[in-house]
């Protein structure tokens, strides 16, 4: 595809966010996330030179990588992946603006500490396994409001602003959609939450009908 064709095919990715979210309501802004973990910086740079700003990876010497290697352009970089305690500080280094997946307040605290000794804050996203799928990461949806009540009392220097889930792994849309409104009544829960991160390549138009404001796509973003 030439720049042409890639921004009429972008401008189709955008249409159906605007369909998807427009059946929510006109004051439902839903933001793109394009996560580039299959994709060069090479072609990051062409998605931004169509207009894309948002990127994510999820993996911090990846997110290193491409960060430095884009170090030029004004692209605001977000982490999604799953985050080891050893690589706490790396990913702090690169000062990401949102951190989608942390998934326990024992990491929660494990940052708080590292954190506090850099002096700096991070905004952070409670993620929630709310398909309570052993494969994946994320607290359990029965503990998910307390748990984020305790990081916010506890840990100062992360900025909760919502939660994160990945939807159900399966083929069945209804119980795709039924993890998608879990995360998104715990959501509601919260008080000062204004991210619902939820909607990848495969399921965001129902993610967003299920009050998603941030999609998460890679594949499609990436025409791959
Ligand atoms: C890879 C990934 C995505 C994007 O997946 P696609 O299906 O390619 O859109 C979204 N969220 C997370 C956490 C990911 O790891």
């Amino acid at each position: 595809m030439n720049e042409i064709e890639y921004k009429i095919y972008i401008d189709s990715v955008i249409r159906r966010v605007e369909t998807a979210r427009l059946k929510v309501s006109d004051h439902h802004i839903v933001k793109i996330v394009a996560i580039s973990k299959y994709s060069t910086s090479d072609e990051i740079e062409k998605l931004y030179k169509i207009g894309q700003r948002a990127f994510g990876e999820n993996k911090v010497q990846d997110l290193k990588t491409k960060s430095i290697e884009l170090e030029e352009l004004p692209l605001e970089w977000h982490f999604v992946g799953n985050l080891q305690k050893n690589k706490i500080n790396n990913l702090l280094d690169i000062n990401p603006s949102l951190f989608h997946a942390l998934d326990s307040l024992d990491l929660a605290h494990e940052l708080q500490k590292k954190l506090e000794a850099k002096e700096m804050t991070l905004d952070a996203l409670l993620q929630i396994n709310s398909a309570k799928e052993e494969s994946k990461h994320g607290v359990m949806p029965e503990i998910a409001k307390a748990v984020y009540e305790q990081i916010q009392s506890e840990c100062p220097n992360i900025n909760l602003k919502g939660v994160m889930s990945i939807g159900a792994h399966t083929e069945d849309k209804e119980i795709i959609k039924k993890s998608f409104e879990t995360t998104y009544d715990i959501y509601k829960e919260l008080k000062g939450a204004s991210i619902c991160s939820m909607g990848m390549s495969g399921d965001f138009e129902l993610a967003i009908e299920c009050g998603s404001n941030m999609v998460r796509l890679g594949s499609l973003m990436f025409n791959k």
